[in-house]
């Protein structure tokens, strides 16, 4: 079986093709700038990358173009849409409908639609993929995996916010949190890992890249994490500030003249480790600054890795314990500093790394010495293999 996942942004779109019989990526690629000029990479193992810039008025053209470079004689992968059997799409915010994938339907495009209110940047894009695909491959299944699906388990004392409870009635406001594919990838791995099932252990999930969230995983289910009724709370971001005081919101408009549009627009794209260093929102860059001297990156990757701690402190009181911690995303991945440093604050639980192991990079390890109660593991995500897992198995 061939399952084409689809991850459509507001003006891109990423794909791979991938083979469920080994689970082997045939193709992968993205197309950027849809509706403004457009631009394809496509590549596949063992064949030379394929560029072209090719104007993509929409998502539509868009896809016909990734379907034209899989059937491509030179760059392709396969001689007909035929060889594919479904088309797995990522969709941002399935609110309270949807606790897992589903067989797409109009019922659940209608159910997509009405949580674009909960997610207005993601969720139109997303439906406009979807769309696009049923128009250009009749017959094929699509499916949708949801990144809020797996939080679907966080009880009422996690997911309630303390405001009027007319108000989660009236306009569903209530935590929901996101990157659910990783957290669920990350955590089925890492019980492999320790060889132990999953319905014995707890597990703090840490996703660190520019968007972050850690995720509470007790038995294999999502009981708390950081990100919210948005993907604006919880920890420090590459661009997002995260939790504060609302207060700072209306105190912000007053004194600088800002609508909430423009406040938003702070707390979304100005703010987090760019925001508090000045100098990128590329950990990167910071790390780099921070070698040479630079204060203010200092105190942003500070302030990063203090509240990663904290938040897994949290965890650790909403499971009553923690078996292992573990690290995903580019910098969860990449930065050997970044888990030392938030390892740091985790001592009191057992945790203790070696140092040697932890000095690598986008592999899987244990990075926690043979003596630690606690384990430390580098978990490398691939929320696109999850998509077409789930796709595979609601289509038998
Ligand atoms: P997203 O999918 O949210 O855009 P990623 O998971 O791709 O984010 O992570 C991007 C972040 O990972 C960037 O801030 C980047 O600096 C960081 N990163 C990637 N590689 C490294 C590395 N070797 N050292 C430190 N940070 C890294």
């Amino acid at each position: 079986m061939k399952v084409l996942v689809v991850n459509c942004g507001s003006s891109s779109l990423k794909y791979q093709l991938i083979d469920m019989e080994d689970e082997s990526v045939l193709a992968k690629g993205l197309c950027e700038r849809i509706g403004i000029d457009g631009k394809l990479k496509h590549e596949s193992p063992g064949k030379p990358d394929y560029a072209v810039d090719a104007p993509m008025k929409d998502h539509t053209e868009a896809i016909r173009l990734v379907v034209e470079a899989l059937l491509d004689t030179d760059h392709g992968v396969i001689k007909s849409m035929s060889e594919v059997n479904a088309v797995g799409h990522r969709v941002v915010h399935g609110g309270e409908f949807f606790s897992q994938s589903v067989i797409i339907d109009a019922e659940v495009k209608k159910a997509i639609e009405a949580c674009c209110d909960l997610a207005p940047l993601h969720n139109p894009p997303n439906l406009i993929g979807i769309n696009a695909c049923e128009a250009l491959m009749k017959d094929m299944p699509q499916v949708a995996v949801f990144d809020t699906a797996f939080h679907q388990t966080m009880p009422p004392k996690a997911y309630l916010y303390s405001i009027p409870y007319e108000l989660y009635e009236k306009y569903k406001i209530r935590k929901y949190g996101f990157h659910g594919s990783s957290h669920k990838f990350v955590s089925d791995r890492a019980a492999k890992i320790l060889g132990k099932p999953i319905e014995s252990l707890k597990i703090i999930t840490c996703h660190l890249g520019n968007g972050a969230s850690v995720c509470a995983v007790d038995k294999g289910k999502s009981v708390d994490t950081s990100m919210g009724f948005t993907p604006l709370e919880g920890l420090t971001m590459g661009t997002r500030s995260g939790s504060l005081d609302p207060a700072i919101v209306s105190f912000l408009m007053g004194k600088e003249g800002l609508s909430v549009q423009d406040v938003e627009s702070i707390l979304n794209k100005k703010s987090g480790v760019l925001g508090l260093s000045g100098v990128s929102s590329d950990f990167r860059d910071i790390e780099a600054a921070k070698s040479e001297g630079n204060e203010r990156a200092a105190i942003a990757l500070d302030v990063f890795h203090y509240r990663v701690a904290k938040t897994a402190g949290e965890y650790a009181a909403a499971m009553n314990g923690v078996d292992a911690v573990a690290f995903t995303a580019g910098l969860g991945e990449n930065s050997p500093k970044s888990r030392a440093a938030v390892c740091s604050y985790l001592k009191y639980m057992g945790l203790e790394v070696d140092d040697e192991k932890n000095a690598c990079r986008g592999k899987e390890i244990v990075f926690s010495t043979g003596a630690s109660k606690v384990k430390a593991i580098v978990i490398p995500t691939n929320e696109e293999l999850v998509i077409a897992r789930d796709t595979k198995e609601l289509l038998g």
